[in-house]
């Protein structure tokens, strides 16, 4: 037998699950289930790709069992299982951002009841209602099991265990508060029921359990029951979801404690019928990004599930949705690589980025305070898709949303712009930059706003990328840096000849440093600007090239 010590960040996170005060502690069951269900989906696969793999496929499921003398509760599954070294490494560290963000909500001292009981904290939340945890497991294709246990106080062993059957089996003993009443008391057949049909409802492997009835002879039996309805949410009709079931489904998929800031149930008939639940986050994803950070669509055909982060049916422009799609009549056995090229998956995926790029301009039509706060979070991400998908650029322009003058509180989107474009206004005026304070400082607006003009200001890196020779209904964007964009025209200077000796002298002063200097109307109060070539790259622009390694 071995003794390790917890990554000091486990530690933590164990000591504030021992102690929590939290009442919504059954919430340890849910993440049980859903490793145990995430462990059966892993099997499966594995199986499908390694034809001579130990695994028994006929019978995968979730069992629970509990004694109500010993004060133990346990859960089983025969799915995957996980060698020494993955235990060591899953179970001893903290891999996951979701609970690395946890932690840094309890160093800024943030109300941490109020976000434990929402929160995916995983395996640790066993902690919570037990005082010692024992894991047993052995991987597929692995001769010996694991014995891993741990009180949660600072430190956990790890043993070899001969002749174990395939899977994992965690069992928690109960602490001795949690038996004063039957609320509380988790070895309790009406609590189990309850709380697995209460959070875990939906998972597509039977959770079963062992009861005992009275017969009708009198005589008590055993009978296994399955728990949950496994009743794929998708499936089912919108109106008959639950709000609560839908978070379930969200939570089980990302980890993400926050509510969605928008569901999508949507089903896709004709060619290729599928079932599509689709979620927007209510704030980016820390990784967003990164390179790699991949979209989070679970491909499923017919129920069965075939793989996560399906980035095939969702692009890179809409990498922060979340969800499930179950196609109709996929193969089974299909790759990522062939997924790329296939015709139903692209049908799917049109269909979807519609949906969703629809369903933000409902949501921008309706309810304009939630919108701004998603294009806050994520606007920049969107904007990615008017430079890689031309396709759906249109839609996007629709909901796009900018700084501008107009309004120095609120976005405007180019429609609403031309909208308010004056008599004898040909084109949308934008202007570029690293921030918006640095904007509205510059003296490029001047001569525009005086003349009652409106400018966009954008300083996301990537409207550089798009903005460039961009028109919207007709009308061309114009940045106000850039040369033809002079206001008026020279001959409407008064008094030129007063100023051509100084200019003269500056063009010779500035010979190295500028291409010209000329006169304009474009200023009102500060005496000169920089002025780029029509075709130039701008500044920025350079910049964000050269951190794209170009
Ligand atoms: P998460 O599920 O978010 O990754 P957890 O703390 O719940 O975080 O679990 C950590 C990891 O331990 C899982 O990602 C998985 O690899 C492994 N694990 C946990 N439970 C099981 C299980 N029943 N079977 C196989 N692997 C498991
Ligand atoms: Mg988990």
């Amino acid at each position: 037998m071995e003794t390790f010590e917890f990554q000091a960040e486990v530690r933590q996170l164990l000591q504030l699950m021992i102690h929590s005060i939290y009442s919504t502690k059954d919430i340890f069951l849910r993440e049980l289930i859903s490793n145990s269900s995430d462990a059966l989906d892993k099997l499966r696969i594995a199986s499908f790709r390694d034809k001579d793999l130990e695994a028994d496929l006929t019978d995968l499921h979730i069992e629970i069992s509990a004694d109500p003398q010993q004060r133990t509760l346990t859960v089983r599954d025969n799915g995957i299982g996980m060698s020494r070294d993955e235990v060591v490494e899953l179970i001893g560290t903290i891999a996951r951002s979701g609970t690395a963000e946890l932690l840094k909500a309890v160093q800024d001292n943030t109300d941490v009841r109020a976000l434990i009981g929402r929160f995916g904290v995983g395996f640790y939340s066993t902690f919570m209602v037990a005082d010692r945890v024992t894991l047993i497991t052995r991987k597929a294709g692995e001769p010996a099991g694991v014995r891993w246990e741990s009180d949660g106080q600072g430190s956990y062993t790890i043993d070899t265990v001969d002749g174990l059957p395939l899977g994992t089996a965690v069992t928690l003993h109960l602490k001795p508060e949690d038996t004063q009443d039957n609320l509380h008391d988790y070895t309790s057949e009406f609590r189990i029921r309850e709380t697995v049909k209460k959070y875990s409802d939906f998972i597509s492997w039977p959770i079963r359990m062992s009861v005992k009835r009275d017969g009708d002879s009198g005589e008590a039996s055993e009978v296994t029951e399955t728990l949950n309805s496994m009743k794929a949410l998708w499936a089912r009709a919108p109106e008959e979801v639950k709000p609560e079931e839908y978070q379930e489904l969200y939570r089980h998929l990302t980890h993400d404690w926050r509510a969605p800031l928008e569901t999508v149930h949507m089903r896709g008939e004709g060619t290729f019928t599928f079932e599509a639940v689709l979620f927007l986050p209510a704030q980016a994803p820390a990784d967003i990004f990164m390179r790699g950070s991949s979209s989070g669509i679970h491909l499923y055909v017919n129920r069965v599930f075939i793989m996560d982060d399906c980035d095939a049916l969702m692009p890179s422009f809409l990498r922060f949705v979340k969800g499930v799609v179950d196609a109709g009549d996929l193969s089974l056995n299909v790759s990522r690589e062939i997924l790329q090229q296939d015709r139903q998956i692209k049908a799917m995926r049109r269909r979807l980025v519609r949906k969703v790029l629809a369903s933000l301009g409902e949501m921008r039509a309706k309810d304009a305070e939630r919108f701004a706060g998603f294009w806050s979070e994520l606007g920049r991400v969107v904007k990615e898709g008017l430079v890689t998908d031309p396709d759906h650029r249109d839609p996007i322009l629709d909901i796009a949303s900018f700084a501008s003058t107009h309004d120095s509180d609120s976005t405007t989107t180019l429609a609403e712009y031309v909208a308010r474009m004056p008599e004898g206004q040909e084109k949308i005026y934008y202007l570029t930059g690293s921030s918006l304070p640095v904007l509205k400082q510059s003296p490029h607006l001047e001569g525009f706003v005086g003349k009652g003009y409106e400018v966009l200001l954008l300083c996301d890196p990537i409207d550089e990328m798009w903005v460039e020779r961009s028109d919207f209904g007709g009308k061309q964007l114009q940045s106000i840096a850039k040369g033809q964009a002079d206001l008026g025209t020279q001959s409407e200077i008064e008094n030129q000849e007063v100023f051509t000796a100084l200019v003269a002298w500056l063009s010779e002063q500035l010979a190295d440093e500028v291409r010209e200097v000329r006169l304009t109307s474009r200023l009102t109060e500060s005496p000169a600007c920089l002025v780029g070539e029509e075709f130039d790259i701008t500044p920025m622009l350079q910049q964000y090239l050269r951190a794209a390694g170009q």
